[in-house]
This record gives structure tokens, sequence and C-alpha cells, in this order.
């Protein structure tokens, strides 16, 4: 991994001028983000903002669901200079606060559990004012692998349980949605803010939904996020309803009733977007 990029503007950019700039610093940096991999339709209002969701662990993912974009397969070995570059490229963007997610790792013992608590443990130390949100995989519900993150005290974990039970074993094949609430649950235990988030559109009915948001409720959770499913690419899960925003709004007094501080419902939302909003 090259120097790290030192590039500060000295004057205000706007959007189009923040857009580019993200993209050179994590480009510079051989930085990965979701917003690339994902392929996330915000990705071009929120590097207009200045902040972009980071991916750590590479860009390789274990897993392969069914509606993610990300490239699966046999991942590299952790690259440990990354920590740093991330740590430094968040300084640089004058973040004040930082969405960190990975790729699954279920080639690595932990999980990559230690390399979670390294990274968090770093961008602190630079980065002294800063909170930081955690989007973490289930570590195969691993129990030592979530403590480890958590002993590292980001400002928010969060874990997507992603889509309805019904659906989860086809959309989410390595995945398990009672597993997803145990490590909600065990995050939650720990006095962790803690955020989960659900895609619609992929066939679920309003029942399923509801229950679905009763079930994250219960494990202690307090902010959910609701977007409406895209397919990213012609290989991924067809799109079975495109939502109206009287839906999302529907659903959004349905997660307020059944007790979440914050729920973020509309087509455009994902789980990361807008997240400073959550501390
Ligand atoms: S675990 Fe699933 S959602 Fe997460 S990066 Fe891998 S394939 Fe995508």
């Amino acid at each position: 991994m090259s120097k790290i990029s030192h590039f500060k503007p000295k004057v205000k950019l706007s959007g189009n001028e923040k857009y580019y700039y993200v993209q050179n610093v994590v480009k510079q940096n051989q930085l990965h983000t979701i917003c690339e991999s994902g392929k996330c339709p915000n990705k071009s209002e929120c590097w207009g903002r200045g902040t972009a969701t980071f991916m750590i662990l590479g860009e390789i993912c274990t897993r392969s669901c069914k509606f993610c974009a990300v490239k699966h397969g046999k991942p590299q070995l952790p690259n440990r200079e990354e920590i740093e570059a991330l740590a430094n490229t968040i300084k640089l963007m004058q973040l004040k606060h930082a969405v960190i997610t990975s790729v699954t790792r279920d080639d690595l013992p932990d999980g990559g559990a230690d390399f979670w608590y390294q990274t968090i443990k770093r961008i602190k130390e630079v980065n002294s004012a800063i909170t930081i949100e955690t989007l973490i995989p289930d570590f195969k519900g691993n129990i030592a692998s979530l403590d480890r993150v958590i002993e590292a005290h980001p400002d928010i974990i969060s874990h997507n349980v992603e889509t309805v039970e019904a659906l989860s074993r086809t959309i989410r094949v390595q995945a398990d949605y009672r597993r997803s609430l145990d490590v909600l649950r065990h995050i939650a235990a720990s006095g962790m803010k803690t955020k989960s988030g659900i895609m619609i559109g992929l066939g679920e009915t309003l029942e399923q939904i509801k229950q679905t948001m009763s079930d994250i409720k219960d494990t202690g959770c307090t902010i959910l996020t609701i977007g409406q499913y895209l397919q990213p690419s012609i290989e991924n899960a067809i799109v079975a309803q495109y939502h109206q925003p009287e839906y999302f709004a529907e659903l959004r007094i349905i997660g307020l009733e059944v007790g979440f501080s914050i729920v973020e419902s509309a087509a455009e939302v994902r789980s990361s977007y807008r997240a400073e909003q959550h501390i």
C-alpha cells in the first residue's frame, strides 16, 4: 500500500467537489467502501456530503447473499496497513462520525473480530472526537468475536437482519435469521446502542414485516432502518415490489408503535444512510 495521501482542501468544497475529493482520497489510500462494492444508490449524495461507509477486511466476501453486489469468493489475507490508512483517511476527511462495515470472513478463526478491534481502537486514537458506527457480520454467532468488537467501544453496533424469516434462507444463504437475532440480543445486553436494518420488496407480506420488527425489538435493539430493495445486477434476486412512500411512512409508524426509538423508513434508506443522525 502506497504512502498515505495528505491532500487537504483549503477552500469550502461544493457537493460535486466533495464527491471527487472523497473519491480521490479513498482511491489514493486504496480503501474499500460498501458505497462502491455494494453499488449503493445513495453514493453520490453521501460522497457529495463528504462521507462514506468504509469496508474493511478486503473486498471479497466468503458469503453470497442474493441481494448483495459485493464480490464473493476466496479473500486475501487481511492487510494490517488498511487500519492505519483508514484512521488517517477519516482524519483527512474531517469526519465527525464514521461508519465502518466489512465483508464476512468465515475463512478466519475469529471471523476478523480482532482486526475490527484494532481498527476501531486506531481510528479513535487518531480521531479523538470521532463517533463510530460498526455494521458487523454475524461472526457465525461466536460470542468471543462479538465481545472483541464490543470491547473496542464503538458508539453504535449494527447488524442487519436484512429480510423476514420466511425469505432469509433463500436471500441470505449462509446466514441465519435466529442467529442474527441472537447477535443483536448479545450486543444490546452489553449496553451498546444497537441498530438493525431490513430491505423490503423481496416478496414479503406486511404481517411478516411486522413480525420481523417485533423480533428485532425483542432483542433490545432500538434503531431500525427500512429501505427498498433494488436489484444491483442480473445475478441478484429480482425486485418483487416497488413500494410507495406512503407504505414506508406506515411502516415507520408501526416501528415506533413497536417501540423503536428511531425508525428510518423510505425507499432510499440504507443502514448507514444519514447514520450520523442516530448518534
Ligand atoms: S455477508 Fe452477504 S451482505 Fe454481507 S458483504 Fe457478504 S454477501 Fe454481502
